[in-house]
């Protein structure tokens, strides 16, 4: 009752939530009520979350940030939805996000952007900003976003929450909305840390239906939290403390390196330096997924049908160009032409080959390293409205975090203070499968 009310207090201030299902909520609280005076619950037993609006929820509205499925009520749950749930976890509702996930300023919504708690004239970050402004303003103890190109990790930096995106595979993408297949991947934000181990160890693992799910047991996340940090190798790749970097985040996260070495990690530099075509790569290929993925909403099976169609076509037409927002169309527009006859190898095929160079450039450095620390992103929030006419500066505030996804390896990013009164995020990428290590790392930093 005390999160409903401060969502309800939060609504036309922050924007973090689409839609409270509060009868749900209370129901699913006597339940896990039910389960502690049982003896039957686990850690996360009656803990509130919110989910990222592109995850499928049973009989409530799944709009994915878009007036294409304003109307769209799945008829399941996603399997991260139905795995928090059988931990006794309490939806309180759905996060505000960009639409279908395009975006880094929660600015492509359909309901409006969220803000961000630290400042309401700036942005919370995107695409999940609903989950990380509502956790940072404790609307929620936690919320689940997904992250394609630094969707979780760029508002946890932006808002001064944790949010950890898993390697690819770690986590069914069974019921969520899909942007970039090859990318997409779902992951918790909270407070802290530990509380990100929690909510991960109950999110992952298995699952039949996401044939790119990785059949590997889920480690105790948890357990490995106190490890000692001494002779931790450290990377800190001299590329991401370049041109373009804010100096008050480049300080913060020389500050937290400290912090790091004062717990008995050693530091080295290393080198990512395929770097620089990340965002171009990720720009071919999330477009031309997209494009592909969103040719399902075609006005027929799924949301938004245009009114009195002429014939099929008209249908097509409207339906989709009415329900789409401007950067979605843009996504649409890239990704059709670049995978379009004479154009696919030029583009997609290059981009495909630029993916495999960056993948090498980390396995290069995981060779010496165990984590590699940088800035989440290269600035604080940004004004509402600061980047919105120029999509290529937009593009390139998730310089740091889109070669992750490139590559398929876990990120995290962490609060590490404040530049400008504004919160700043360091980031830890780990090897494949190394959530443990990486958790380990920041609850020793925290
Ligand atoms: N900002 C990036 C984009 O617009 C990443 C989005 C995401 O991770 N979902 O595509």
């Amino acid at each position: 009752r005390l999160y409903l009310d401060r969502i309800r207090q939060h609504r036309d201030g922050l924007n973090a939530v689409i839609t409270v299902t509060e009868e749900q909520a209370l129901a699913q609280a006597a339940e896990a009520d039910a389960r502690i005076a049982a003896g039957t619950a686990g850690p996360l037993t009656g803990i509130p979350l919110l989910h990222k609006d592109l995850f499928c929820t049973d009989g409530v509205r799944t709009s994915c940030g878009s007036r294409m499925l304003d109307n769209f009520v799945a008829p399941y749950d996603a399997t991260v939805v139905e795995r928090l749930r059988d931990a006794g976890m309490v939806m309180l509702g759905k996060a505000n996000m960009d639409e279908f996930a395009m975006g880094s300023s929660n600015e492509n919504s359909h309901y409006g952007p969220a803000r961000n708690p630290w400042d309401t004239d700036r942005i919370p970050g995107g695409s999940s900003g609903g989950s990380a402004a509502a956790v940072a303003a404790r609307l929620a103890p936690a919320a689940t976003g997904t992250d394609t190109g630094g969707s979780i990790r760029q508002p946890a930096s932006m808002c001064g929450v944790t949010g950890i995106k898993p390697t690819y595979g770690r986590v069914s993408r069974w019921g969520m909305v899909a942007f970039a297949s090859s990318l997409d991947q779902a992951g918790p934000f909270a407070a802290t840390a530990e509380d990100c181990a929690l909510l991960l160890g109950a999110m992952a693992g298995f699952d039949p239906r996401d044939s790119t799910c990785i059949d590997r047991p889920v480690p105790d996340y948890a357990a490995g939290l106190d490890a000692d940090l001494a002779g931790l190798r450290i990377g800190l790749p001299k590329e991401y403390f370049g041109e373009g970097l804010d100096t008050g985040v480049a300080a913060a996260i020389e500050a937290a390196v400290e912090v790091f070495r004062g717990l008995g990690a050693e530091v080295r530099e290393v080198s990512l330096p395929n770097t620089h075509l990340a965002v171009p790569a990720y720009y071919v290929v999330a477009p031309a997924e997209c494009s592909s993925n969103l040719s399902r909403f075609d006005g027929v099976r799924f949301g938004h049908r245009c009114e009195n169609p002429k014939d099929l076509t008209d249908l097509y037409e409207r339906s989709r160009g009415e329900g789409f927002g401007d950067e979605v169309k843009r996504r649409i527009m890239v990704g059709t032409y670049a995978l379009s006859a004479g154009y696919y190898d030029a583009y997609y095929l290059k981009a495909q080959k630029v993916r495999r160079l960056i993948s090498e450039d980390y396995r290069r450095a995981f060779e010496s390293v165990d984590l590699i620390l940088g800035p989440t992103s290269p600035s604080t929030a940004f004004r509402i409205g600061e980047k919105v006419d120029d999509p290529v500066s937009m593009y390139l505030s998730d310089i740091y975090t889109i070669a992750v996804n490139l590559a398929g390896l876990p990120g995290m990013s962490v609060p590490a203070g404040f530049a400008d009164g504004l919160p700043v995020g360091l980031q830890i990428v780990g090897n494949y499968f190394e959530e443990g290590r990486m958790l380990n790392a920041a609850h020793r930093f925290q």
